[in-house]
């Protein structure tokens, strides 16, 4: 009898406000084991991001693009729990990025969560790499907002959103300061 292969879905759930280095590198791992990878953007009312959904989305495409990471990453957005969603797009694993040692108690416990709404959806967290792991997106934001330096952190096409969209911001409050 010959085996049948079926193809390995992962999604790579997360805010990604706005993507960066280490999320990068954690997509770029991940396929190694899986034959496709879905980028998943989540759509979380609770948290009011910097880059709306669709500014997120195109910022991960652009950045995929130019470190011309292979066909089979995708990316997408969802709203709802994430084991809904990777039922739905025929996923069987959930990947995760650990940093710190705190990341881990926070993934441990979404995993639990996660196992215990679909046991057959396996969560795998990967390590980051060392260079990334005091990288986070809220540092990001907070760099870019004090002119800080980011580009050995995020790709070039995200460097370029966040200088404008504090250029703009700047530039309203000096309108509004007049
Ligand atoms: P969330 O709001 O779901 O934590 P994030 O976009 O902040 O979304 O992160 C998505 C995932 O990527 C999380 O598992 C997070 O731990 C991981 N991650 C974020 N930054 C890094 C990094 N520098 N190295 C490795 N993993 C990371």
């Amino acid at each position: 009898m010959t085996e049948q292969h079926t193809e390995r879905i992962a999604i790579y759930p997360g805010t990604f406000d706005p993507i960066t280095m280490g999320h990068l590198d954690i997509a770029t791992r991940a396929l190694t084991l899986c034959d496709r990878l879905i980028i998943a953007v989540g759509d979380n009312r609770n948290k009011s991001p910097l880059f709306n959904i669709e500014e997120r989305i195109d910022l991960i495409r652009r950045s995929l693009e130019s470190r011309g990471v292979d066909g089979r990453v995708s990316v997408d957005s969802y709203s709802g729990l994430t084991v809904k969603y990777a039922q739905q797009v025929g996923a069987s694993m959930i990947v995760r990025g650990l940093r710190v040692v705190t990341d881990f108690e926070w993934e441990f416990q979404l995993a639990l969560i996660n196992r215990a709404q679909n046991h057959e959806i396996e969560t795998v967290c990967l390590m980051t790499s060392q260079e990334y792991s005091f990288l986070s997106a809220s540092t990001v934001r907070e760099l870019a907002m004090l002119g800080g330096k980011l580009d050995k952190i995020v790709s070039p096409v995200v460097l370029k959103a966040l200088q404008s969209k504090f250029n703009q911001s700047t530039k309203a409050a000096d309108v509004r300061d007049v």
